[in-house]
């Protein structure tokens, strides 16, 4: 290992290969290298990193993947000018806000294989993000300050614990890639056509029922769904009562409609009303008469054809939800919209 680095230090070296020279520590005169722009690290049995390493001003990739490392060190919060951070294959079990908020332009973590249990909200510093990968951890939520990562392209939660996902993470519009594979998923949230760059989804070994609304206008090109509990095409009665509206219900179907109608009243005031405005926010629209409503109490759903709907080279449908207004609809003939006993 010496050898190598008295080379670079006499050669001002900008990278410096240290990977699988079974060391235990890095030694202190790698600082000595202000230039050093790329530092390889991996397959080693490093346990921390000597503080005199944020001389390195200029260091753009660090690979400490395959190591030791029980906690993300300290003094990379310090090295501002870091893209590209492996931290694969250690035993991490916690990512410290204060290291996460020096990162600020990162642009790949890694940080699979570790016992990560959570990611600190400061994660939203990361605005340069665009490939982030937390594969095979112990993640049991996602803070909703993914949403700040515009920039991401590209997530990895493939084995966690993750029993949902925020709405915020279809903030995230330049998103092409999305591997949340083998956890405890009983939904995607709602709005997913806000993705409409997403090219490959891997939801495969989860609990899903169904698909979220409107996804089948998603332009996916792979998708992975095997190993769920989708619900099966099995039409259930049509015969429903008709429902006895709440006078909430009615009063905000009313606004929902009034609303639409730029010219009207209703639609110049509700911007004066703020908790009405954010509650009709929750408001949806009809699949079948495309009028507005408020509460959703028929779980519906269609089957799309991956082949058909979707251009996909798949010939198999899937359970996608549908929003349905009434059970006068709902008992209406000519559509192809299930009830779903789910409660
Ligand atoms: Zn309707």
């Amino acid at each position: 290992m010496n050898e190598s680095v008295v080379r670079a230090l006499y050669g001002k070296a900008t990278s410096l290969n240290l990977s699988s020279k079974k060391i235990n520590y890095v030694p202190t005169c790698v600082s000595r290298l202000p230039e050093l722009s790329v530092l390889l690290l991996n397959n080693n049995s490093i346990t921390a990193l000597p503080a005199e390493l944020l001389s390195l001003h200029h260091l753009v990739e660090l690979n400490l993947g395959n190591n030791a490392l029980k906690e993300v060190p300290a003094v990379l919060g310090h090295l501002e000018s870091l893209k590209k951070l492996y931290l694969f294959r250690n035993q991490i079990t916690a990512v410290p806000p204060d290291v996460i908020d020096g990162l600020q332009h990162l642009v790949v973590l890694n940080l699979n294989h570790n016992q990560i249990q959570r990611l600190p909200p400061e994660i939203k510093s990361l605005s340069r993000l665009r490939h982030l990968s937390v594969l095979d951890n112990k993640l049991e939520e996602v803070p909703v300050e993914l949403g700040h990562l515009t920039s991401l392209t590209e997530i990895n939660f493939t084995s966690n614990n993750l029993s949902s996902l925020p709405q915020q993470l279809y903030q995230c519009k330049e998103l092409i890639k999305l591997h949340v594979a083998r956890n405890k998923l009983s939904s995607l949230p709602e709005g997913v056509r806000a993705l409409t760059k997403l090219q490959v989804l891997d939801v495969a070994g989860n609990k899903l029922s169904m698909f979220p609304v409107e996804f089948h206008v998603l332009r996916l090109k792979e998708l992975y769904y095997e190993g769920n509990r989708f619900v099966r095409c099995d039409p259930m009665s049509s015969a429903q009562d008709v429902e006895v509206l709440t006078l909430k219900e009615l009063t905000a179907r009313f606004v929902l409609r009034e609303d639409r109608n730029r010219s009207s009243l209703v639609h110049r005031m509700l911007p004066h009303y703020p908790l009405l405005t954010a509650l009709l926010a929750n408001g949806s629209c009809c699949s079948l008469c495309l009028e507005p409503f408020l509460t959703t109490w028929l779980e519906c759903v269609h089957f799309i054809s991956l082949k058909k709907d979707m251009q996909m080279r798949i010939s198999q449908t899937i359970p996608v939800r549908a929003l349905i207004c009434s059970y006068k609809c709902f008992n209406t003939d000519g559509h192809s919209y299930y009830g779903v006993a789910t409660r």
